[in-house]
């Protein structure tokens, strides 16, 4: 935010202050700590009030003599307002005090501790505790894509390039899985990047300005929500950031000789990237980045390649209603115990392998807790009992970590010797836990000291004393038997008065502003003794002090300003013993975290009565057999009915390409979508919902499924579904496997229809590009296809029809249905029974091509009955069918597509009525 020109300055020292903190965060909504308060002042004031609801008033006057705008909010309650701040797209300055008010000379030293953006958050509150929260760095290298994930409030930090032609989706497929709340990047390659990662849109829907991506006052305060999961905040430093230099930065904020430890050599651009987000942190943390331990190299194709699409589609981790974690595969699965845990699974959904190898360490780690449900128990009550290490850990490295988060640490690491002990009986049955074990660091001195320093329940504050025990310092052991004495004497004191002045209700107390007082009521004011100095008249009587009660009160404030001090002392070094113990705390959190996922995958699999699925590698001769599968998620839910399973076959031979149809309703989308949470399941080192199965490693699935609503993105959508369909036929390869659903129903039946045809054909016969796949469709003059294409097979949905209706049977069967059973989904949806009656009529002449039979109007005789040849444009013809031949589809949002049809439903109205 740039207002130099237009802010007054002003002629406090406070505000001058203000002013000079102020100009080095231009960008930034400056909260500035004013004893219990943050308080904003000028525009920031006007900004803050706007955005968080709250007052705006006034204070003082600058050096023109106006009114100085201010609003402020508690710096005990913050974090709400912080975190709506951050969401409405602020970055937010924290400004402290730097000294104790009570000793400042003049103005108080005040400093700018943090810059919170999106990316870099750590406050609980502000977190999503069983999600990661990603700082992603993008370098563009031509067609060179480095990108770094670092998630600040875990320390997690991994980098990873994409190269050649498909590098931009690749890129975008990653982002797409990461989420990031926060992208930085070079403000030179910022244009580019937008425009390859197709967020230009973003600027304008958001109300971000144009060029500086700052939120423009205005258009904030409207769009005041969460940046859309796919348009994260964007955050473009100026300068840029050659490969020499970002070596040096990370060599030398991991104090290493170079990055070959690493792995990074040939990750250039990774490095780059990486470079960028360490900057903007140590930049906007004040170089607080102690626990950012370790950098992690990944190679694109170590994962299953999940597109945005799929992710959605699939209901992964986020379902299509309301983006929530309801009814997903995610949610289906989450035993876990702990946050850690909660991130990782999430992680591991969005990450499946494709490594045989390492599926099968994690099945075999599964197995062992599937087959042990008393080890499986005891695991899962020590995990429950651990809190999240890592983001603990984070908020000591930032010193916001108080002393509750300290015993919570303690807690937690104190189940490490637990948790080894349950390991250790398992461990020869999986190399995975044998690696656990070993990862896991009880780190006996640090609990031992934090044991022996901390209390059991601390107050939330680390500045008013009460959070070391007893005993541990000697120092502080002292103050207190200074302090407590005090208050003994005085309370013996209030006792020897009373027998001495022979006031009965004579009281002993304490405020801020006369300290220790006695007070005596109206009613004995005449046995008060001469030595008793009058400070203050109540309305019930008076308050006095005596010399030697200040002499105690001041052993005693004394005293307890010290202990506080001592105290914050003691827990600061504590609290910099732990952030010295990063790197082992990070190793033990993340073991943890990975045996909270394989219990709770084991405890999933048993609930569920899943089953191990063998995985095989990719090749000619793969197969993909699945027998009884079901679908995780709706298996799960209320049906009325138990799930029906059902078989799969796919291979490279004969079954390629499955087609299935049926009627509405009748389960087509449900199955095939279940093939592709069960494949993706067995790559994430799953159990699966199935009685057998055998799945060849996949590279990627990809998913085209129902007409989804893309009103946000302003495509039309079927355009939507063309691109994505592109995207499929130009990215599958052999090695994939492919789910298309109801491909070509955004268009006129013979356009949709042939697209479909053609996509068929294409998969089946392009080399190279012949993934597995399943389709569901409701044209069944596809079903032709088998005879013509050998490796294309016709499956149905089986249904029975009785007299007047069908009965779904949810069985998937060999063969082609012959019809598309529109007329008994408009019956079962409650449409008249004549009606019904009629459309069966209709449909019977059609199919024998005799044209329709027109009834007159109320006749009952067939006297009167004309035929009518029925084509498209005879039926159509309407003076808005003239219109409607006018549109070009492809090229209007769906708002405007839902304009003109408002319009025209409103024009044919009209023209009944009148008619
Ligand atoms: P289609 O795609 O053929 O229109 P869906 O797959 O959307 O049908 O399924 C419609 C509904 O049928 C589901 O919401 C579910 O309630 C039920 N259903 C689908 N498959 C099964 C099954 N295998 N067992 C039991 N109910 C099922
Ligand atoms: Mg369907």
């Amino acid at each position: 935010m740039k207002h130099a020109g237009t802010q007054p300055s002003a002629d406090t020292p406070l505000l001058r202050q203000y002013q000079r903190i102020k100009a080095q965060h231009p960008d930034h909504i400056l909260f500035f700590r004013c004893g219990d308060f943050y308080e904003m002042f000028f525009e920031d004031a006007k900004v803050a009030a706007r955005v968080l609801g709250i007052a705006l008033t006034r204070r003082g006057t600058d050096a023109n003599g106006e009114p100085v705008p201010l609003a402020g909010v508690p710096y005990h309650s913050v974090e709400p307002y912080l975190a709506k701040m951050i969401r409405a797209g602020y970055k937010v300055a924290i400004c402290e005090q730097m000294e104790n008010p009570r000793f400042a000379k003049g103005v108080v030293k005040r400093e700018v501790v943090r810059v919170v953006t999106p990316g870099t958050v750590v406050e609980e509150n502000l977190l999503e505790n069983k999600a990661n929260n990603y700082l992603v760095g993008l370098v563009l290298e031509g067609e060179r894509w480095g990108l770094a994930a670092l998630d600040f409030s875990t320390g997690e930090f991994s980098i990873t390039q994409f190269e050649g032609p498909s590098a931009s989706a690749t890129c975008q497929a990653e982002i797409a899985r990461l989420q990031p709340a926060e992208v930085v990047l070079l403000a030179e390659e910022r244009a580019a990047i937008e425009l390859a990662l197709n967020w230009q849109a973003s600027q304008a829907e958001l109300g971000l300005g144009a060029e500086t991506g700052e939120p423009t006052r205005e258009g904030a305060a409207e769009v005041a929500t969460r940046t859309p999961e796919d348009r994260p905040a964007i955050a473009a430093l100026e300068g840029s950031m050659p490969l020499a230099r970002a070596r040096e930065l990370l060599v030398r904020h991991f104090g290493v000789h170079d990055l070959s430890g690493f792995g990074a050599e040939d990750c250039a651009a990774g490095v780059r990237a990486a470079a960028l987000a360490l900057e903007y942190v140590r930049e906007t943390q004040r170089a607080q980045v102690a626990h950012l331990t370790q950098l992690r190299v990944y190679q694109p194709g170590e994962f299953m390649m999940l597109d945005a699409t799929t992710q959605r589609s699939l209901e992964l981790v986020a379902n299509l209603t309301d983006a929530s974690r309801r009814h997903t595969l995610l949610e289906v699965l989450d035993h876990t115990a702990t946050a850690m845990g909660g991130r990782m699974l999430r992680a591991w959904l969005l990450k499946p392998l494709r490594s045989p190898e390492r599926i099968c360490e994690r099945l075999d780690a599964v197995g062992v807790f599937v087959g042990r449900g008393v080890v499986r128990a005891q695991t899962l009550e020590a995990l429950r009992a651990v809190h999240d290490l890592e983001r603990i850990l984070s908020r000591a490295v930032l010193k916001t970590a108080n002393a509750r988060d300290l015993v919570a640490l303690r807690a937690s690491l104190q189940q490490v010797p637990k948790l080894r002990a349950l390991l250790r009986e398992v461990l020869t049955e999986a190399t995975l836990l044998q690696r656990l074990y070993e990862e896991m660091d009880p780190l006996e001195d640090l609990v031992s000291e934090l044991v022996a320093a901390l209390v059991d329940n601390p107050p939330v504050s680390v500045r008013e004393g009460g959070l070391v025990r007893d005993g541990f310092d000697p120092k502080l052991d002292e103050l207190r038997a200074i302090a407590g004495d005090s208050k003994s004497w005085i309370a013996a004191m209030r006792q020897a008065e009373i027998e001495r002045t022979g006031i009965p209700n004579l009281k002993i107390g304490y405020n801020k502003v006369f300290g220790y007082y006695i007070e005596v009521s109206n009613s004995h004011l005449d046995k008060v003794p001469p030595t008793y100095i009058r400070k203050q008249t109540l309305v019930n009587g008076e308050r006095f002090i005596t010399p030697e009660l200040k002499e105690k009160e001041e052993i005693i404030l004394h005293a307890e300003e010290r202990i506080q001090e001592l105290e914050f002392e003691i827990f600061e070094r504590l609290r910099e013993k732990v952030c010295q113990q990063a790197r082992q705390i990070q190793r033990t959190a993340a073991a943890v975290a990975t045996l909270d996922v394989l219990v709770a995958l084991a405890q999933a699999a048993v609930s569920g009565d899943y089953c191990r699925p063998q995985i095989t590698p990719h090749g000619p001769d793969a197969e993909l057999r699945i027998l009884d599968g079901r679908h995780p998620v709706l298996e799960s839910l209320d049906l009325g009915q138990p799930f029906v399973p059902n078989d799969t076959v796919l291979d490279h031979r004969e079954n390629q390409i499955l087609l299935i149809t049926g009627p509405n309703m009748a389960g087509k989308s449900t199955y095939i979508r279940q093939v592709a949470l069960i494949t993706l399941l067995a790559h994430v080192g799953s159990y699966v919902p199935a009685r057998e199965a055998r799945i060849p490693i996949v590279d990627r699935i990809f998913t085209r499924v129902g007409a989804m609503d893309q009103i946000a993105r302003g495509q039309s959508t079927f355009l939507v579904e063309m691109s994505e369909t592109a995207n499929i036929l130009n990215n599958a390869t052999d090695e994939s496997l492919v789910i298309l659903d109801e491909i070509g129903r955004g268009t006129s039946t013979y356009d949709g229809l042939s697209i479909a045809w053609a996509v068929v054909e294409y998969l089946h016969n392009t080399k190279g590009r012949r993934p597995l796949t399943l389709f569901a469709t409701h044209y069944h003059e596809l079903t032709d296809l088998e005879g013509i294409l050998p490796r294309v097979k016709n499956y149905n949905v089986a249904v029975v029809e009785e007299e007047d209706r069908v009965a779904f049977l949810y069985k998937i069967v060999r063969g082609a249905t012959d019809r598309s059973y529109g007329i008994y989904a408009a019956q079962v949806a409650g449409l008249p029974r004549a009606a019904i009656r009629r459309a069966k009529e209709i449909l019977q002449s059609l199919e024998e091509g005799s044209g329709v039979h027109v009834k007159p109007a109320g006749g009952r005789s067939r006297a009167g009955e004309e035929t009518l040849q029925l084509t498209f444009f005879d039926v159509l013809e309407h003076p808005v069918v003239e219109r409607l031949r006018a549109v070009d589809i492809n090229r209007m949002t769906p708002i405007e597509a839902l304009a003109l049809l408002a319009q025209l439903v409103a024009e044919v109205k009209n023209s009944r009525g009148s008619s």
